[in-house]
């Protein structure tokens, strides 16, 4: 298959309308995303990522009002965040509207929902007329894509279109909420923490537990994850550096103990880590690197974001 490049997103319509994928750009990381009420196009998702059939995708909006169209029971809570946080980088579940395909909330009764902040992705989607349901744009298992160019890596020949955008603004994944429960809980942390949901008098449950009482409460978090080809070390001192390596952290080391890494990258703060994390990953494993050494970061804030992905790539 020929895949096509383009930043036009009117080009991208006649994809969509023909029950294809397309793959676009988002603040978070770039999206595989098909027409929502097109079933036979959602399974071509599954199909190209290589996705397990129970991890649900999350479903993209260009407007706040589909919302009351894709869910039922659309309660305070999510009015909240959508007043709040709509457009951005977080994903509230509600119940589902039956109307939806079974295949795109992987048979649960519930929906994740997100409204982009990305303008050329709120432009495609409105483009499309239709809400996008879309999971990250990789092969199931690698890391997230933030540029196009990561997605072409997974993609190329596979899918038949690409909307070119910026590298993604943030570089992980979306905050999921689960609004559903009588005490809103992150299911998956992100950029939107509970520290700025709290300020924005919203209290959640913050532990990320996604199995309880033997239900699997966010299926994507049950998966390794977010893995390159080269293994992935929590760092832990000079004496363990094997031949071959690299460094992501936000400290800096020893200029010794640096000169040993054949790739470094010393970022300046929590969200530049967050930002370069995946495609640091992936120039790793372009450059052949065996190992790469993370630097572990205060579970709190955006630091627990970066942490659980750190965790599921060290698998
Ligand atoms: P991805 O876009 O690739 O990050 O995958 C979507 C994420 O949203 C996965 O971690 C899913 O488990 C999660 N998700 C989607 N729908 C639901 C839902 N109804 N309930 C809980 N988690 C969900
Ligand atoms: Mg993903």
């Amino acid at each position: 298959m020929k895949t096509i490049l383009i930043s036009d997103v009117q080009e991208a319509v006649p994809y969509i309308e023909k029950s294809q994928v397309v793959a676009f750009p988002t603040e978070t990381v770039y999206g595989l995303g098909a027409n929502t009420y097109d079933e036979k196009a959602i399974n071509k998702i599954f199909e190209a990522k290589g996705r397990p059939q129970d991890n649900p995708l999350i479903v993209h909006i260009a407007d706040k009002k589909q919302v009351n169209v894709l869910a039922v029971e659309v309660n305070s809570v999510a009015k909240k965040i959508i007043k709040e946080f709509f457009p951005g980088p977080i994903t509230i579940i509600l119940k589902k509207n039956e109307i939806i395909p079974d295949n795109v909330t992987a048979g649960l009764d519930t929906i994740a929902i997100r409204m982009p902040a990305s303008k050329i992705a709120r432009d495609f989607i409105k483009a499309c007329d239709v809400p996008i349901a879309a999971p990250s744009a990789n092969l199931s298992g690698s890391p997230s894509p933030t540029q196009f160019t990561h997605v072409m890596q997974d993609f190329a020949g596979k899918i038949p279109c690409i909307i070119i955008g910026p590298p993604s603004q943030y570089g992980l994944e979306s905050t999921v909420l689960d609004c559903t429960t009588e005490k809103p809980e992150i299911l998956r942390p992100g950029i939107i923490t509970a520290e700025d949901l709290k300020k924005a008098g919203i209290d959640v449950i913050n532990s990320y537990s996604f199995f309880k009482d033997g239900i699997v409460k966010s299926p994507g978090q049950k998966y390794r994850h977010y893995a390159p080809k080269a293994k992935v070390k929590i760092y832990s001192g000079s004496k363990d550096i094997k031949p071959d390596s690299a460094f992501i952290g936000i400290t800096a080391l020893d200029k010794k103990i640096q000169e040993q890494f054949k790739k470094l990258k010393i970022c300046k703060n929590l969200l530049e880590y967050a930002k370069n994390l995946f495609s640091f990953f992936r120039d790793c494993d372009e450059k052949g690197i065996q190992f790469i050494y993370v630097q572990k970061v205060e579970e709190k804030g955006i630091g627990m974001a970066i942490m659980n992905r750190l965790k599921k790539a060290v698998g």
